[in-house]
């Protein structure tokens, strides 16, 4: 990629084939999809790409087993589409984006015989539904073998568990790497750039939009002739600008997760909790050294400043700690992501728990703005398929074949398995620093590293008693656009979700290289540290988490 400069200065004022607004998975997916079919693309985020929903997910590949259950309950043929939909794109993305995504153990424990037949026979059909695409076959486990596998799980009255498959990925990363191939694809990708007027020709069709950058206040003009709308939860307020009379579609839920230290969890494999209070499910899964939890369901409107809160992390721990030998405590959370599920209603009456994660392709016809809605991260490379192919409608050409089936991600390029190590050893890294920067970075770490060559210092870690090392923040502003404090330290490190105290600790390393990679004043590097260590410490309060992290010796203590 650019450095957010000179892309700026190459979309201001130009004209494309199309333009895709929005640069979530749902926005870049369908931008490379568009580029690679041969439109000439360009893709505008408002604020950083993966911003939005697309890096607070729960990072499951996966059909759903709950929604699974509810196509078979609800005889919903619409939600039984999406699962089986979503379990033959599940293999795509372990094969494209191979080092943002691997095949994962869920362990499903059971209490009773009748729940191992339940469960046992719901995975049989998961099994079938996936066909050819199955990650491995679901299977029981005794007791023995559930407590070697999870050995934090609660004892009395487990008589086993019931295994299956599922992939996890790395969302935010997996989101950028989707920009990033489209611009390694001829297109052109700008974040900080909201859209905040429209123009449109003497025949009222859309034929421009009017483009700002927050950060610097700059507008300009971009011109093409397909507009797509792909903003996520706030696709309601693009399509009313776009034409007035358009009834709102939205239906937005608040999720949440918490991050804990993987001791707790001490296994490879993930928790699910198969039922909740409100008749969901709940996952523990491990996360880098971390066991992400989560999460819950909550209707909220698209502008709710999105935070964790006391209540939502209080649901979570009660709904754990049901099946945990050793409690988990408030105080022992680390940080925590809280994102909104853009699902997309026709009556407007179901709970959102109960929509099916189902998108639909909208056509305007007054002002010709496609609306891409609904949907999930599992399937945006069929939801960018259908979107592509009505641009290419509404252009007046042939649908051709969309490209993106086996299109490998940037930083997939000759990446196997054993990367890591030869990482390890070819710039002399702990196994640590090397797994993680190949998990972030793909064979692109080679390039991260480059950097510590020729300035040692960028070896350091950013915060002490964290991985991520400061060349990642120099490499995401030179190579992947990173503008902001919260552009490094969450989406392109991911240190923010490890760890919130540490990232206000990291903030003014990052503010520093930031500030002079950027070319930023005093004043501003001062504000921006001051600003993001603000935000951090509003999460804390608002999660009714201490100022610093609590000892573990303190918490036995206590
Ligand atoms: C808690 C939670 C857990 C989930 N877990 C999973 C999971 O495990 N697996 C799974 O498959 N799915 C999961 N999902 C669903 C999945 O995350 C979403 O469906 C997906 O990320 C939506 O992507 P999107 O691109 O449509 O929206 P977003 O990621 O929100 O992107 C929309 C983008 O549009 C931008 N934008 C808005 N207005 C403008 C404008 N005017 N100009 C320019 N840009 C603009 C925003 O800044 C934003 O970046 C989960 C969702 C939630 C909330």
């Amino acid at each position: 990629m650019l450095r957010h400069e000179e892309a700026e200065a190459r979309i201001a004022g130009k004209e494309f084939d199309v333009c895709i607004i929005g640069g979530g998975a749902t926005g870049a997916g369908t931008a490379l999809d568009a580029q690679l079919r041969g439109l000439k693309t360009v893709l505008l985020e408002g604020n950083d790409f993966a911003s939005g929903t697309s890096s607070t997910s729960t990072k499951l590949i996966h059909g759903g087993v709950r929604y699974l259950e509810q196509a078979v309950k609800g005889l919903d043929a619409a939600e039984y589409e999406v699962v089986k939909r979503a379990l033959h794109e599940r293999i795509r993305m372990l094969h494209n984006g191979p080092y943002l995504s691997r095949p994962m153990e869920f362990i499903v424990p059971c209490f009773d015989w009748l729940t191992v037949g339940y469960m046992g026979m719901g995975l049989k059909l998961y099994d079938w539904l996936a066909g050819e695409a199955r990650i491995f076959e679901s299977r029981f486990q005794n007791r023995e073998a559930t407590l070697r596998d999870l050995p934090s799980l609660k004892r009395d009255h487990l008589v086993g568990s019931v295994v299956y498959a599922d992939g996890q990925f790395d969302d935010g990363r997996f989101n950028l790497a989707l920009a990033k191939s489209m611009v390694e694809a001829g297109g052109d990708a700008l974040n900080h750039a909201r859209v905040v007027a429209l123009e449109r020709s003497s025949q009222g069709k859309l034929s421009g939009v009017e483009v700002e950058n927050p950060l610097s206040g700059k507008r300009f003009a971009v011109r093409a002739r397909v507009f797509v709308n792909a903003t996520g939860p706030w696709a309601d307020a693009l399509r009313q600008m776009a034409n007035p009379d358009a009834h709102p579609r939205m239906r937005v839920s608040k999720g949440i997760h918490i991050l804990l230290p993987l001791e707790l969890h001490r296994s490879k494999s993930a928790l699910l909790i198969p039922k909740t209070e409100d008749g969901r499910v709940l996952f523990a899964v491990p996360w880098f050294d971390r066991m992400l939890v989560g999460t819950t369901e909550t209707e909220v409107s698209p502008d709710e400043a999105l935070k964790v809160t006391r209540e939502e992390i209080a649901y979570v721990l009660r709904h754990l700690n049901q099946y945990l030998e050793t409690p988990v405590r408030p105080e022992q959370i680390l940080s925590g992501t809280a994102g909104m599920r853009p699902l997309v209603s026709a009556a407007g009456t179901r709970k959102t728990s109960k929509l099916a994660r189902d998108h639909e392709v909208e056509l305007d016809a007054k002002s010709g703005l496609i609306s891409i809605m609904g949907g999930k991260w599992t399937t945006y490379r069929a939801m960018a398929e259908d979107t592509v192919n009505a641009v290419q409608k509404q252009l007046g050409m042939g649908i051709s074949e969309a490209k993106t089936k086996d299109h490998r991600l940037a930083g997939s390029e000759g990446y196997t398995p054993e990367f890591s190590g030869r990482l390890a050893e070819a710039f002399s890294l702990g196994a640590n620093t090397a797994q993680h920067l190949a998990r972030k970075f793909g064979t692109r770490a080679e390039h991260v590293l480059e950097l510590t060559r020729q300035n040692p210092e960028l070896a350091e870690p950013i915060a002490a008693g964290l991985t991520p090392i400061r060349a990642e923040i120099v490499y995401a502003i030179r190579e992947e656009m990173a503008m902001t404090i919260e552009d490094v330290l969450s989406r392109r490190t991911g240190l923010q979700f490890l760890d919130w105290r540490g990232a206000r600790n990291a903030a003014s390393v990052a503010g520093s290289l930031l500030g002079k990679e950027l070319g930023w004043s005093a004043e501003t590097e001062r504000k921006a540290v001051a600003d993001y260590r603000e935000k951090i410490t509003d999460l804390l309060e608002a999660a009714g988490l201490p100022e610093t992290q609590v000892t573990p010796e303190a918490i036995a203590r206590n």
